[in-house]
């Protein structure tokens, strides 16, 4: 199964990305992890991107698309994935359509968690605490200042995503405001794995 989940920053494709592995068995492939892992390890990309990320704005369509040809080209994906945060503007969706073409595969589902904006500052703040207090890194990104930037970049580059994937007939939408386990019992139910 191969599938794209879309959505705000907080909305929680990252938990339910999760359930949908531990389900199916298919890859975890977040374009944040694999870039903050760069930048961590200060590779010559994460060098590039730290900053970018840092300050909230997307990094470059050519490198994240760089990186998910490669990743997607490896063995283990074979048996699927579940993208989170990846595509995230139109030409990162047409690239990916272009990959899927040239190695016959087809996209099964995209699946958007809705959230409106003031519950998204929240889970942010929540989740840049909860970090602190356990002891973990909190992400540089996981601030209110941050946070405006995300979301405009969100609703500028990576809302333009829902029609697309609408008019491809792709598009599922699932209430992301509801407790965890609802959202996961609906996103599979919307999958036709209810
Ligand atoms: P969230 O969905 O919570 O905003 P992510 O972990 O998906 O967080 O992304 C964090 C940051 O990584 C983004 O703000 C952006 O700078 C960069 N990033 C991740 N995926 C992409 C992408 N597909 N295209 C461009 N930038 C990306």
């Amino acid at each position: 199964m191969r599938m794209v989940l879309l959505g705000p920053p907080g909305a929680g494709k990252g938990t339910q990305a999760q359930r949908i592995v531990s389900r199916f068995g298919i890859l975890h492939l977040s374009t944040g992890d694999m870039l903050r892992a760069a930048a961590a390890a200060e590779t010559c990309i994460g060098r590039k991107v730290k900053r970018m990320m840092a300050s909230g704005a997307l990094v470059p369509d050519q490198l994240v698309i760089a990186a998910i040809v490669e990743r997607i080209s490896q063995a283990d994906a074979g048996r699927g994935f579940v993208l989170d945060g990846f595509p995230r503007t139109i030409s990162q969706a047409v690239a990916f359509d272009d990959l899927l073409d040239t190695e016959g595969l087809v996209l099964d589902h995209v699946v958007e968690l809705r959230a409106d904006e003031e519950v998204l500052l929240d889970r942010i703040l929540t989740r840049a605490r909860e970090a602190m207090e356990s002891g973990g890194a909190v992400r540089a990104d996981d601030n209110r200042e941050t946070l405006k930037v995300r979301l405009d970049a969100y609703n500028e580059q990576t809302a333009p995503l829902v029609e697309y994937y609408r008019t491809r007939d792709l598009l599922r939408s699932v209430d992301g405001l509801q407790p965890v386990d609802a959202v996961t019992f609906e996103l599979f139910r919307a999958i036709g794995q209810g």
